[in-house]
This record gives structure tokens, C-alpha cells and sequence, in this order.
């Protein structure tokens, strides 16, 4: 990274963070909740810097908001709360339609994609819809922004840049392992991992990314390696997380589903 933007990040982490973008998130997650404490600084200059740095554009008659502006970099920066933000700087663009739409190259409907190297797209209601229930395994910004992640090592193939070298090896082998399971029709992984991330290792990452984000605890059950690897990627434990809310709520809850 160079220095000037070196630079221009530090004034722009140390603008005060505009109150009203919480209640924008809270409008539509609750992952606000789930971010420890001595990080919530981190998140908010990252959420600054992402939102002050990428170009929002509306497409198919949609108006870019604040409020979509500070939605999506909330779910962008997120991925990243225990990495650095730098890992989105290949991305210049966020464009945003209205609804779910139909991409020429395509025979079906996307939801999201990264169409290239510098921008990410995104279908507002998916988002929101991906958004709103934090515990279905389904989160379009969070598989959009899992790819845009892969990309960042240089090819599109369901490995990012990993935090050592030593990484490689034991990821490579673990996802592979998992992602050939399902292929094979493993009815634990059926189960755990929705269809699409059959289609490639690219997909299999990013729909991995949703469930560990969204069902931790079940993936942490039933494939406790594909967890630890992705753990380790993140530096996010969203399984305890979610073993400390249960704890406070007095586990009245039903956590089946977790
Ligand atoms: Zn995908």
C-alpha cells in the first residue's frame, strides 16, 4: 500500500463515525451485536474507509442512499474485522440493482456477482433479504464480498490470500476433502452446505463463507475442519459467539439451527 493512501486512510479513520449509520445497520442486522468490543473501533474506521473509497453506482432505475452506501460497507467490512481492509482494494465499484435481475450472459438469475476485478454487484433486495435473516445460510453481500476476497489472490479458485505460507497446505486439503465429499452426495455436507457450492471451489469458498458466518455452530459440529480452516482465514470465532449468546439468553432458545 502506498503511502499517500496510507495517509488518507488514517484522516479518514479519524473523522467521527456519523451516529445515524447505526441505526441504518441495526434497520437491517444484527451482526452489530456480535462485533467484541475492543473492535468496534476497527470495524467503524473500516466502515469509513470502504465507504469513502469505493464508487456506488445505481443500476436498472435504482437510487444509491446513505443508507445503501453504509448498508453494504457494513456488510463488506465485516468479512474483514479481523483482517486487514486492504484486502478490498482491487475493488473501485459497488453496483447496485434494484431486485434481483437477469444478466445477458447468463441463463439465470443472479443475485450478486463480481463481474470483474473492480466492481461487485449486487441486488439491493437480496441484500437486504441475505441481511435480515442472520441465520439461514443465505447472505448475498457476504458470498459477493467471499469472492471478491478469492480474487484478491490473483485467480478465482476458492483460495484467498492465506495468512502464511504454512496455510496453504492444510487448506488446500481440507477443502478439497469437503468439497469433494459433497460432490459425492455426503448427506452430512448435503445438509450443511447449500447445493450451488457444488459448482466449483470459487463457489464452494463463498458458500462456506455464509454458513460459518450464519450456522457456525452447525458447521462447527459437522465438519469441525472446514471451520477451523475458515477460522483461521477470518480470525473470527462466530460459533463461540454464538455459544456466549445462548449462554446469556438462558438457552430458552431454540439453537437447532445455529
Ligand atoms: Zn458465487
Amino acid at each position: 500500500m502506498g503511502w499517500i493512501r496510507n495517509w488518507r486512510r488514517r484522516k479518514v479513520r479519524s473523522r467521527p463515525f456519523p451516529v445515524e449509520w447505526i441505526g441504518m445497520i441495526r434497520e437491517h442486522s444484527q451482526f452489530l451485536d456480535e462485533i467484541p468490543t475492543p473492535l468496534v473501533a476497527k470495524f467503524q474506521g473500516d466502515l469509513l474507509v470502504f465507504e469513502e473509497e469505493k464508487e456506488f453506482f445505481g443500476a436498472g432505475g435504482f437510487e444509491v442512499t446513505e443508507e445503501v452506501r453504509v448498508v453494504i460497507s457494513a456488510a463488506a467490512v465485516r468479512l474483514v474485522l479481523h483482517l486487514d481492509v486492504s484486502y478490498f482494494d482491487r475493488v473501485s465499484e459497488i453496483v447496485v440493482y434494484p431486485s434481483a435481475y437477469v444478466h445477458p450472459d447468463h441463463d439465470g438469475v443472479i443475485l450478486g456477482q463480481v463481474s470483474d476485478w473492480h466492481a461487485v454487484v449486487l441486488a439491493w433486495d437480496a441484500v437486504v433479504s441475505g441481511l435480515r435473516n442472520a441465520r439461514d445460510g443465505h447472505d448475498t453481500a457476504t458470498h459477493e464480498f467471499a469472492h471478491v476476497l478469492d480474487r484478491g489472490s490473483g485467480a478465482f479458485d476458492g483460495t484467498p490470500i492465506l495468512r502464511a505460507r504454512e496455510d496453504y497446505g492444510p487448506w488446500a486439503r481440507v477443502l478439497s476433502e469437503h468439497f469433494l465429499r459433497l460432490r459425492n452426495g455426503g448427506r452430512r455436507h448435503r445438509r450443511l452446505l447449500r447445493e450451488y457450492a457444488k459448482t466449483n471451489e470459487a463457489e464452494f469458498f463463498a458458500v462456506a463463507t455464509e454458513t460459518f458466518f450464519e450456522k457456525p455452530r452447525v458447521m462447527r459440529r459437522r465438519a469441525p475442519e472446514l471451520y477451523g480452516e475458515l477460522q483461521k482465514f477470518y480470525g473470527a470465532d462466530p460459533a463461540s459467539v454464538r455459544d456466549a449468546q445462548l449462554e446469556r439468553d438462558g438457552r430458552d432458545r431454540d439453537d437447532r439451527n445455529d
